[in-house]
């Protein structure tokens, strides 16, 4: 999947002016007044209710923070490195979708990221958000973009999304993939226009893709837009590390200039991932952080799939408590930022003593997949 949407916690300052020069040449149509206002005002609601789940999250330690659900598989594209879609599956019913949202409002979830497949490939996508939030839980999505539209990105503002993130590949489509600037510059435009969420564009290191410099490329047409942009890093079939080149390197240093006022925040992490290096971490999985498969079950994450496994609908705060506590033998070389951060609030408490499942299979196939592993951004954002 168009990967991670994950970070909850950044609230970061503004990247510094003047990086854009990108080598597409648009005419960017700016939003209008009104758009602009609306804008602003839902951007502050925004980063109040984060703090808030923030706040809570420190409080008590019994409910999940971030959680990914999927409410359709399927998708439209099929990038080479993605682990995450059919070309077949039907989209979950609505009347299910609601009994799982409602499910996690009970447990106390304040944050539900819609993720796939292509998201906005289910029928009636906007219930479901709207289901969400009508629980008072912050709403994600994560799309590769290709069907948005300016009537369906105001759709999804009256829905009432709070975060969209894109990931984009390339500047070219390639075999790798076809996520491109180039087919996608035109959706960015659109949705500079007409969001009234948040948005933020991943782009990925070591995806495979001709030129793997275009992730700089993709991340200054992001600031340029005033888009926050995050950079992922490819992982194994298991979620595990898969150390970077030199050449990989070179690009993620340069990704760390476009943002280096926020980068030294959470710079560990990611910079031990792109070195090859494990990192020493609590991943609360199962607990703080649940991944819903389109079956309704409950696994650690999206590269992980097959623990616990037990159904949404039986899911109990004795299961958060017993993940909370219970130690991930592949955390050490874990790049699953999302998870890492949602784990950050916990990190100061509570040493896990409980043994791990120790077995880690890969999930769906053995193909590489991205995760997200550095946000910057001029508001709060979230997953990925
Ligand atoms: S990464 Fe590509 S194939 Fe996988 S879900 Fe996203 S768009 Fe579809
Ligand atoms: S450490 Fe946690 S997030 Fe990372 S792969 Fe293992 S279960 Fe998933």
């Amino acid at each position: 999947m168009h990967r991670s949407l994950c970070n909850i916690y950044h609230s970061l300052p503004a990247i510094e002016q003047g990086v854009s020069t990108c080598v597409l040449i648009v005419s960017l149509q700016m939003p209008d007044a009104s758009t602009s206002v609306r804008r602003r005002i839902r951007a502050v609601g925004r980063t109040f209710r984060e703090l808030k789940m923030i706040a809570r999250g420190v409080v008590s330690r019994d409910h999940p923070i971030q959680v990914h659900i999927i409410p359709m598989r399927r998708c439209n594209l099929s990038c080479a490195y993605c682990n995450e879609y059919d070309d077949v599956s039907q989209p979950v019913p609505l009347e299910e979708m609601y009994r799982r949202i409602d499910k996690l409002a009970a447990l106390g979830t304040t944050l539900i990221t819609i993720s796939g497949g292509e998201t906005l490939l289910h029928p009636q996508l906007d219930d479901i958000i709207r289901r969400i939030r009508s629980h008072g839980i912050l709403a994600g999505l994560i799309t590769n973009g290709y069907l948005l539209t300016p009537q369906r990105i105001r759709q999804l503002n009256a829905a009432g999304l709070d975060h969209l993130q894109i990931s984009i590949d390339n500047v070219q489509p390639d075999d790798i993939s076809k996520k491109s600037l180039k087919v996608l510059d035109k959706k960015l435009q659109w949705l500079k226009e007409h969001a009234e969420f948040h948005v933020n564009i991943n782009s990925v290191i070591g995806a495979g893709v001709k030129n793997q410099w275009d992730v700089v490329t993709i991340g200054k047409r992001a600031v340029e837009l005033g888009f926050t942009s995050t950079v992922g890093i490819i992982h194994d079939g298991t979620g595990q590390l898969k150390p970077l080149s030199e050449g990989a390197q070179q690009v993620f240093r340069e990704m760390k200039k476009l943002g280096k006022h926020s980068y030294a925040r959470f710079n560990q992490f990611q910079n031990n991932i792109a070195l090859g290096r494990p990192n020493n971490w609590r991943c609360r999985a199962g607990s703080r952080y649940l991944y819903i498969c389109e079956d309704g079950l409950v696994h650690y994450c999206s590269q992980q799939r097959g623990y616990p496994a037990i159904p949404l609908s039986e899911y109990t705060v004795g299961d958060i408590r017993r993940e909370y506590h219970t130690e991930k033998s592949c955390a050490p070389n874990c790049t699953i930022s999302c998870v890492h951060q949602t784990s950050l609030v916990d990190f100061w408490r509570d040493p896990q003593s409980l043994p791990s499942h120790q077995v880690f299979r890969p999930a769906t196939t053995q193909s590489p997949e991205l995760v997200q592993i550095e946000s910057r951004s001029q508001e709060s954002v979230m997953a990925d």
